[in-house]
């Protein structure tokens, strides 16, 4: 029904020694994901790197092309809940590791039908960027989201509180909890955009918007838009997957 081609790319940023992003692009197992750790000493990569190999894994033999939204999304749910033990289970036995956590969120495309679904745990966001407009596909598992969801804060205090970043729900933790799951139809052309929150710490949706509309190859759409948030000052790792559709 279409043809996905997808991008990733993760940089450093300018302010942190250290990545603890990690990403996945894999076309043909229809799955990609974003992952941002945290925690214990330096063991955020080793988090958000066992969060993407254990999808990586449960994805090697593909979905079938007929699969559907329900079984789909229980595949990913059973996935996180297995990265979830499996971050807890190496932190348990590497003291280094203790504390450790990650942030999660991947998309797989249907192809019976045109929908993807997107699963998430953490502040790591999916976004549809289609004809102009930029839709957020997930909301955060932040304290700051709750407090908007209350009426407390509005949408523009989050942003700048000062416990922006302070996540409710995170890999790693026996509070977890299950993966939000969410859909969205697929049109041709769609660009679905999933990255850590040291885009979007930099770029608001304004930007992004901006930065989208733009008809480039998805790498250098990527590179575009780690430059910027690099320029606005990188203050995180920084990581982009792009992945479009287009009609086949
Ligand atoms: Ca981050």
């Amino acid at each position: 029904m279409f043809d996905w081609h997808a991008h990733g790319v993760t940089d450093r940023g300018l302010q942190r020694r250290r990545n603890e992003d990690a990403l996945l692009v894999a076309p043909a197992s229809r799955i990609c994901a974003v992952a941002d750790g945290m925690g214990g000493h330096a063991a955020g990569d080793v988090a958000s790197r066992l969060a993407v190999e254990t999808l990586e894994a449960a994805f090697q033999r593909p979905p079938s092309p007929r699969i559907r939204v329900p079984a789909l999304s229980r595949r990913l749910h059973d996935v996180f809940e297995a990265a979830n033990r499996a971050i807890l289970e190496h932190a348990a036995t590497n003291r280094q590791c203790y504390g450790m956590g990650t942030t999660m969120t991947a998309l797989s495309p249907l192809v019976i039908e045109p929908r993807c679904v997107i699963a998430h745990i953490g502040d790591s966001r999916a976004y549809r960027f289609r004809r102009g407009e930029l839709v957020q596909l997930t909301r955060d598992h932040t304290w700051v989201q709750t407090q908007v969801d209350s009426g407390i804060l509005t949408p523009l205090q989050a942003r700048h509180h000062k416990l922006s970043s302070m996540l409710t729900r995170v890999l790693g933790t026996h509070e977890a909890g299950p993966a939000d799951i969410v859909e969205s139809d697929v049109e041709s052309g769609d660009l679905f955009l999933l990255c850590s929150d040291g885009v979007t710490t930099m770029l608001d949706d304004a930007d992004l918007r901006l930065l989208l509309d733009v008809a480039l190859p998805l790498d250098q759409l990527a590179a575009a838009l780690v430059a910027e948030a690099n320029r606005r000052g990188g203050a995180d790792n920084i990581t982009v997957v792009l992945a479009q559709a287009s009609a086949a």
